[in-house]
């Protein structure tokens, strides 16, 4: 595995490289994901963002009010061809989650279990697959006021079916 790994959007006018591995990867299954992505999940390596830089073109930035922290996430994006580069946070300053899709190679990391979660499976959308092994949260894996959230592990692959209502 080579270190520096590059990414950009659809039409090459915004590239990137990140210069390490992720610190940690969260697959999130939240209503905002969703409208962002357009899918049905994100899947988002966090990477010091002194581990990534803007080589090519300059992200268009959107802010927005998270409704659960009350705090500012910014969306990186391309204003020719719209597509999502990475996320910068008001929470986290210092940590910058990567859209994964726009990898050039966007399998090139992994998703160990004691680095990574499933977030917010409680919106998750019916027959998304939750990945067996990876601790699990319904919603965030800290309460408010930094409580860590007992996580559920799944030995096999867990589909997430229809509710009612
Ligand atoms: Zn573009
Ligand atoms: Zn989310």
């Amino acid at each position: 595995m080579t270190t520096i790994h590059a990414g950009g959007c659809l039409c090459g006018s915004v590239r990137y490289e990140t210069l390490a591995a992720p610190d940690r990867v969260t697959i999130c299954h939240c209503t905002f994901c969703q409208r962002a992505t357009g899918s049905a999940y994100m899947v988002e390596p966090i990477f010091k963002c002194e581990d990534l830089r803007v080589t090519a073109g300059e992200p268009a930035v959107y802010s927005v009010r998270s409704a659960g922290s009350g705090k500012m996430v910014h969306v990186h994006f391309c204003r020719t061809c719209g597509t999502k580069l990475y996320l910068t946070f008001e929470r986290f300053a210092g940590s910058c989650g990567i859209y994964a899709g726009t990898f050039d190679e966007p399998d090139w990391f992994d998703i160990p279990p004691a680095t990574s979660k499933q977030i917010f499976t409680s919106e998750a959308r019916h027959d998304s697959i939750l990945a067996a092994d990876l601790p699990s949260f319904e919603r965030h894996a800290f309460l408010n006021d930094g409580t860590p959230v007992e996580p559920v592990v799944y030995a096999l692959p867990h589909v997430i079916g229809r509710r009612d209502g």
